[in-house]
C-alpha cells in the first residue's frame, strides 16, 4: 500500500506541471490503493472527496505550492481516519483497575495481554494476569508461561470450566492483594458465535472492567470492520489493540475497523517478544502506512535550508547508512524544528526508541544526547556500520561513559541506526531515482 501511495504521490507531484488531469489520476490511484490495502470503499470515498475539496484544484492561486499542499491533504486526512479523537482509558495507581480483552482466537490477546502487563509493571503499576479463557486447552500453560518469563503474577484454573467463574475469582484475589492493573485475557474461538458473545457478557458483568480492549490482527483485511462492529455491540469495548503491524499486512482493515466503531488505537503490537508493544500515534501509523516517510516533503523542505545532508543521499543511494550519517540526520532535524512535525518526514524517525510521547523539549533533549554519543566516538567508529559495537560490546560502555548517558541510550542509537541501514539498503534504488526526479524539478 505505502509504496502504491507513494508512488502515487511522487508521479503526480513530479510532472512538471501539475495540472488537474495528473491531481484527478493521483487521487484514483490513491484510492486504488486503500481499497487493494482492505480499506472500506465508503471511507474511501469520503476520503477522496475530502483531498478534492481541501485542495480545489481550480480556485488555487497560480503561486501555491501544489504540491506540498496535496501531500499534506492526503497525509492529514490519512490520520482524521485513524484518530478518533476519543479519549482512550488510563489506569490510576493505588486503585484496582481491570482490563478486559476480547477477540477473536489467534489475534494475539494472550500474548498482548502479557505485554501489556509489562509495560505498565514497568512505569510502577503492580500488574498481573487473570486467564479466563478456559475453552481452549493449553490457554492458561501458554498464559502462564509469558507470565513467568515477564515475572508478572498470574491467576488461572486448570480445571475450572466456567469462564466469568474463574474470571470473579482472579480479579477479587488480586484486588485484595491490591494490585494495580489486573488483565482478563478471554478465549476467542475460532468464529464469532453467539456463545462467544454471551461468553463475553457474561464475565464482563463478574469482573465489572474499567476498560474493554478488543485485540485486532493487522492481516485481518476486509472481515475487520464487520467484526469490530459485532463485537463493538456485545462487549462494547473502548479502545482497539492491533496486533502483527510488523508483519506484511497493510493495516487497511485496521483503519476500517477505527472508523466504523469510533474507537482509538491504544497500543499497536510490533512483534512476537514480550517488548513488541508501542504506543499507537496517528501520524507514525500513517507514515508507516505511507511507506517510507514524508520523502518528497522532506526534500523539499530541506532543500530551503542549509543542511547537512549531501553525504547521506548519497550513502542512502548506495544502500549505506553509517552512524555519522545518523549523527548528520539529528544535528539537521535540531536545525529544522518544530521536532515533532519535522521527526515524522523522515523515514525510521518518527519512532526513535523511547521518543513516541515526547513533547518538542523533552525530544530535543533527547535528541541532543543523541548527538553527545556520537561525539563521543572515534572516526573510525562513526563511519562504521556499528558492527564492531556488538562484536566488541565495552565499546558501548566506553561512549557511554564519555558522553554522560546509559549504556541502554547507546544500545538504542545502535539499534536506530541499524534499523535506518536496513531502511538504507532496501531504498538504495528508489531514492536513485527520487533523486533524479528531483533534480529534473
Ligand atoms: P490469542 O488466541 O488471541 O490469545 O492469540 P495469541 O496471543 O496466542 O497469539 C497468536 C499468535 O500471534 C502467537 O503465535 C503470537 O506469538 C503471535 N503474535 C501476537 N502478537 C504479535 C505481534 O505483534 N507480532 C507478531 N509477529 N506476532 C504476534
Ligand atoms: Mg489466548
Amino acid at each position: 500500500l505505502g509504496r502504491r501511495i507513494s508512488g502515487a504521490l511522487h508521479n503526480a507531484t513530479r510532472a512538471p506541471d501539475l495540472d488537474e488531469k495528473a491531481f484527478k489520476a493521483m487521487l484514483n490511484e490513491i484510492s486504488g490503493a486503500l481499497l487493494e490495502a482492505d480499506v472500506n470503499v465508503r471511507l474511501v470515498s469520503r476520503l477522496k472527496n475530502s483531498i478534492s475539496t481541501t485542495v480545489n484544484f481550480k480556485e488555487l492561486p497560480p503561486a501555491v505550492n501544489k504540491k506540498r499542499l496535496i501531500q499534506k491533504a492526503v497525509f492529514d486526512e490519512l490520520v482524521k481516519l485513524v484518530d478518533p479523537h476519543a479519549e482512550s482509558f488510563k489506569p490510576k495507581k493505588g486503585k484496582s483497575n481491570v482490563i478486559m480483552f476480547v477477540g477473536l482466537q489467534g489475534a494475539g490477546k494472550t500474548t498482548t495481554c502479557t505485554k501489556l502487563a509489562r509495560h505498565y509493571q514497568a512505569r510502577g503499576f503492580r500488574a498481573c494476569l487473570v486467564c479466563a479463557d478456559t475453552f481452549r486447552a493449553g490457554a492458561f500453560d501458554q498464559l502462564k508461561q509469558n507470565a513467568t518469563k515477564a515475572k508478572i503474577p498470574y491467576y488461572g484454573s486448570l480445571t475450572e470450566t466456567d469462564p466469568a467463574k474463574v474470571a470473579k475469582e482472579g480479579v477479587d484475589k488480586f484486588k485484595k492483594e491490591r494490585f494495580e492493573v489486573i488483565i482478563v485475557d478471554t478465549s476467542g474461538r475460532h468464529r464469532q458465535e453467539s456463545a462467544l458473545f454471551q461468553e463475553m457478557q457474561d464475565i464482563q458483568k463478574a469482573v465489572t472492567p474499567d476498560e474493554t480492549i478488543m485485540v485486532l490482527d493487522a492481516s485481518i483485511g476486509q472481515q475487520a470492520e464487520a467484526q469490530a462492529k459485532a463485537f463493538k455491540e456485545a462487549a462494547d469495548f473502548g479502545a482497539i489493540i492491533i496486533t502483527k503491524t510488523d508483519g506484511h499486512a497493510s493495516g487497511g482493515g485496521a483503519i476500517s475497523a477505527v472508523a466504523a466503531t469510533h474507537t482509538p488505537i491504544v497500543f499497536i503490537g510490533t512483534g512476537e517478544h514480550m517488548l513488541d508493544l508501542d504506543r499507537f500515534a496517528p501520524q507514525q501509523f500513517v507514515n508507516k502506512l505511507l511507506g517510507m516517510g514524508d520523502i518528497p516533503g522532506l526534500f523539499e523542505h530541506v532543500q530551503n535550508l542549509k543542511l547537512n545532508q549531501e553525504g547521506t543521499i548519497k550513502h542512502i543511494t548506495e544502500g549505506i547508512f553509517t552512524i555519522r550519517d545518523l549523527r548528520d540526520q539529528l544535528s539537521n532535524i535540531m536545525k529544522m524544528g518544530p521536532l515533532s512535525k519535522m521527526a515524522g518526514m523522515i523515514p525510521g524517525m518518527s519512532n526513535l526508541p523511547g521518543m513516541a510521547g515526547m513533547d518538542d523539549e523533552e525530544s530535543s533533549a533527547r535528541l541532543k544526547r543523541m548527538i553527545y554519543i556520537c561525539d563521543s566516538m572515534t572516526d573510525k567508529e562513526l563511519d562504521s556500520d556499528g558492527k564492531m559495537f556488538m562484536d566488541q560490546r565495552t565499546r558501548m560502555t566506553r561512549v557511554a561513559c564519555g558522553s554522560g548517558v546509559s549504556v541502554r541510550e547507546v544500545e538504542d542509537l545502535l539499534t536506530q541506526q541499524r534499523m535506518m541501514a536496513g531502511m538504507a539498503k532496501k531504498m538504495g534504488g528508489s531514492m536513485k531515482n527520487m533523486q533524479k526526479a528531483q533534480q529534473a524539478l
